[in-house]
């Protein structure tokens, strides 16, 4: 999988993808992520990527053409099955859209900043638009780097354990049951008995139960949502 980002702020997804579970994907080749400067493609003398809105709205807009012109160039290396605007107003990020997008060949990653992009933008050049939440960020960086996250995590390969993802929650439309580790008693708080048994049966009985019990109290839009 290729992962290419387009953005005015590079420096704002250099950590993300520089540790971990992320960086690891990387380094075992299975998926490459490509951060795209948006002012490399820009067209005037002063690099600009952003202007005036039309019609005096308050607020910056991010230029049609050094978009244009940086996914077009990345068009011209190789096909992509989706190109992305992260956008609150677009189609809410949840497991099913992670699986769904964790079964591409390639894809662009398009960050908005200031008011958003030239509209033309999103209605010639992209191809689907995702949100993380009904709340506004400062600029789509955080939201790329939440969405690449959650596809890359499902690349077959990237977890160690590749049962793992299967186990988290939403994905069987269930949360993830309480987990602990060692010590299995830190000053009287005691890890449960069952836990500590040995018994596999007995223990993803346990597992089960204790994951039903939180999404009927937590969750209970998601029980039965197989994903
Ligand atoms: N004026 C826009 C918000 C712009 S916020 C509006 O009211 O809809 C600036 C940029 O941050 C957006 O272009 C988008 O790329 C990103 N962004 C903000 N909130 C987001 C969210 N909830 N999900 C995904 N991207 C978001």
């Amino acid at each position: 999988m290729r992962i290419d980002i387009i953005t005015c702020l590079p420096a704002l997804l250099e950590s993300p993808f520089a540790h971990s579970i992320l960086q690891r994907a990387q380094n075992k080749g299975l998926v490459e992520v490509v951060v795209h400067d948006l002012r490399a493609y820009a067209t005037t003398k002063h690099k600009n990527v952003d202007d005036y809105a039309y019609g005096g709205t308050a607020g910056m807009v991010m230029m049609i053409e050094p978009i244009a012109r940086c996914i077009d160039a990345l068009k011209q290396q190789r096909s992509y099955n989706e190109v992305i605007y992260m956008s609150p107003d677009g189609q809410l990020l949840t497991q099913g859209v992670a699986n769904e997008l964790s079964l591409l060949q390639n894809m662009i990653i398009l960050c908005g900043h200031y008011k958003g992009v030239d509209e033309r933008i999103r209605e010639h050049f992209v191809t689907r638009e995702i949100s993380i939440g009904d709340y506004v960020l400062s600029g789509g960086e955080l939201a790329a780097a939440v969405l690449a996250d959650t596809v890359i995590r499902l690349v077959p390969g990237v977890l160690s354990d590749e049962t793992s993802a299967l186990t988290d929650s939403f994905q069987d439309g269930l949360l993830a049951p309480p987990v602990y580790t060692r010590p299995a008693d830190y000053q009287g708080l005691k890890v449960p008995e069952i836990l500590l048994s040995g018994n596999k049966q007995k223990i993803e009985d346990w597992q089960y139960e204790k994951a039903l019990e939180r999404t009927k109290l937590r969750r209970p839009g998601i029980l039965g949502s197989e994903e």
